[in-house]
C-alpha cells in the first residue's frame, strides 16, 4: 500500500464541492492523509477517499416505546425524519424570490428610475387630468389616483399613454 505525504496532490471526496476533486494533503498520519485542502473550491477538510459515497444524513436512533414493535418504532423514525427534512426546505425556499416576482421588481425599480428621470427634466407644472382634455406629448398630467406621470405617447383619437411613478397607463384624452 503506497504512503502520503504532507503536499502531494491527491484525488479526494471534497465535502463543499460534493464532489472527487484534487486535493493537497494538509497533514498526514501513520501515512494516510488526514487533512487536505481542495484545489477547487479551497476549504480545508478531513480527508474522504475518492470511493466513499457522501454519508445522506445522520445516523438516528430509533426508541422503541413500550407496547410498540420496532417496525412502529422505526416507522415514527423515517416519519419523524422527513418532517424535519421538509421543514428545513422550506425554510431554506421561504426568502427566495420566484422568478416572477424577481421581474416584477426590477419592472417596478426601472419605471420609478425612468420616472425620476422624465420629472428631472420636465419643467412646466402639471395639468390636472380630464378624459375630454387635450394633453401634449411630454407633458405632465396629475391624475387623482396615480399621481403626477408623463405624456410618452399620444394614441389617437382618444387615448394616450402615461408613465407614473407605479408604472405606464392608458388613459382617455382628445388628441
Ligand atoms: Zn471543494
Amino acid at each position: 500500500m503506497s504512503s502520503f505525504v504532507t503536499g502531494q496532490i491527491i484525488e479526494a471526496r471534497c465535502t463543499r464541492c460534493k464532489d472527487v476533486t484534487g486535493h493537497v494533503i494538509m497533514a498526514c498520519l501513520d501515512g494516510m492523509p488526514i487533512k487536505v485542502e481542495c484545489r477547487a473550491c479551497g476549504s480545508v477538510h478531513k480527508y474522504t477517499a475518492p470511493g466513499v459515497a457522501p454519508r445522506r444524513k445522520v445516523e438516528t436512533t430509533v426508541r422503541v416505546k413500550a407496547g410498540h414493535t420496532r417496525t412502529e418504532a422505526v416507522d415514527a423514525t423515517v416519519k419523524a425524519e422527513h418532517r424535519l427534512v421538509q421543514l428545513v426546505e422550506k425554510k431554506a425556499a421561504a426568502p427566495r424570490l420566484s422568478k416572477a416576482e424577481q421581474q416584477n421588481i426590477r419592472k417596478a425599480e426601472e419605471n420609478e428610475q425612468r420616472w425620476n428621470q422624465v420629472m428631472a427634466v420636465t419643467v412646466a407644472a402639471p395639468v390636472a387630468y380630464n378624459m375630454n382634455g387635450t394633453f401634449p406629448l411630454h407633458s405632465l398630467v396629475e391624475h387623482p389616483t396615480f399621481g403626477v406621470g408623463s405624456v410618452v405617447e399620444l394614441l389617437p383619437p382618444d387615448k394616450m399613454d402615461v408613465l407614473f411613478r407605479d408604472g405606464m397607463k392608458r388613459l382617455r384624452c382628445v388628441c
